[in-house]
């Protein structure tokens, strides 16, 4: 079965053509999926005749127009934050309808969306709640891509910038990530510019040049949390497969080539990885390269037993990056009443 929202224009073209259609159609249903339409019939230009054959293909079960469902949505009380729960279409292998998370966020600058990339996660950080029930399955473009649409046809607000920062891990589905990127930025769809996606890893070493030669103007994002091998192995399980010295040699690579700067985030763990002697560490590891350090408290999740620095701790943290002239900011937290604060989305729900 062919979902239409993981087809770019060219793919729709030739999907088109196999139904004896003119090419040129596929611009036009590309339009009417990026402004969030449920429903064929809803595409007023096409002819009445190809709007009842699509119709009809769908329900035969031969291509499906990716359907938005939305299983629960929440409100922050306090930031406009909202975290929405998200249906995917029940495809051949699941056993189950898959429900994955989104969360939008207002910023002075514009909307943002945070969208998981996977159905769970075996990256296996120990603080993060998204890696709890490990990995049920990859996302594809098109359920990336609808998460972004759903969010805007839900808020009626445009989304301005995207991080892919939700569950999973974003490397650990490279292929559709590229491809979702490309479909997001299309002019035809909803035209996000390049540089208003973020990628966050948690270190896949080999992905990174790829990344670099793919999708240059794309902002990197590398979860670190650890200034060496001995914390962060202790709490990131790839470490033991790409250790630090790896992941710095391939990030600095990544400067040099594409002439940006990547975001190191750091979560601050009480008396884990928030001493002043980690951060004169962690100001040593990244000593002359173009990069800025994210500090984010962390935040809670009870399975894990581990808690966030105090807010002092994070001050003194902060400050001492700084004078190494490491430049640094601590992220605001949003929407952390309705668990939708970083680490604490999930792929089951009561
Ligand atoms: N797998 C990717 C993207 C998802 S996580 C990655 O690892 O980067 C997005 C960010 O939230 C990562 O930096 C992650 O390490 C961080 N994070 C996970 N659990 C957290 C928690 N409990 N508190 C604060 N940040 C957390």
């Amino acid at each position: 079965m062919i979902n239409l929202r993981d087809l770019d224009i060219t793919e729709l073209g030739k999907f088109f053509k196999s139904i004896r259609e003119p090419a040129f159609r596929a611009k036009q249903v590309f339009e009417w999926l990026s402004k969030g339409v449920d429903s064929f019939a809803e595409m007023s230009n096409l002819p009445k005749s190809l709007r009842e054959k699509l119709e009809r293909a769908e329900e035969d079960g031969q291509l499906s127009i990716g359907h938005i469902h939305i299983l629960k949505r929440q409100n922050s009380a306090t930031d406009g934050t909202v975290k929405f729960l998200f249906g995917l279409e029940k495809t051949p292998w699941d056993k189950e309808q898959i429900a994955v998370e989104s969360v939008f966020m207002k910023y002075k600058y514009g909307n943002s969306i945070c969208v998981s990339s996977q159905a769970g996660c075996r990256m296996g950080c120990a603080f993060c709640a998204s890696t709890i029930g490990g990995l049920t399955r990859n996302l594809s473009a098109g359920e990336i891509l609808m998460q972004v649409i759903g969010v805007q046809r839900a808020t009626g607000e445009k989304i301005n910038h995207i991080v892919i920062m939700g569950t999973g891990e974003p490397f650990d589905n490279y292929g559709n990530i590229v491809k979702f990127i490309n479909l997001v930025h299309d002019q035809r769809g909803l035209g996000l510019s390049m540089r208003n996606i973020t990628v966050s890893t948690c270190g896949l070493v080999p992905k990174i040049m790829d990344f670099a030669k793919d999708l240059p103007q794309v902002n990197l994002a590398v979860s670190l949390h650890a200034p060496n091998n001995e914390i962060r192995s202790s709490i990131m399980p790839i470490n033991h497969r790409y250790p630090i010295e790896e992941l710095m040699v391939k990030c600095r690579k990544y400067t040099e080539v594409t002439g940006r700067r990547i975001t190191f985030e750091y979560a601050l763990i009480a008396g884990k990885n928030d001493g002043l002697e980690q951060a004169d560490e962690l100001a040593g590891l990244l000593s002359g390269m173009l990069c800025h350090v994210n500090l984010i408290p962390l935040n809670e999740v009870s399975e894990t037993g581990l808690s966030g620095s105090p807010k002092a701790q994070v001050n003194k943290f902060l400050a001492r990056l700084e004078s190494r002239k490491i430049t640094a900011t601590v992220r605001r937290e949003l929407g952390s009443d309705i668990d939708a604060a970083c680490g604490q989305l999930r792929l089951s729900h009561n």
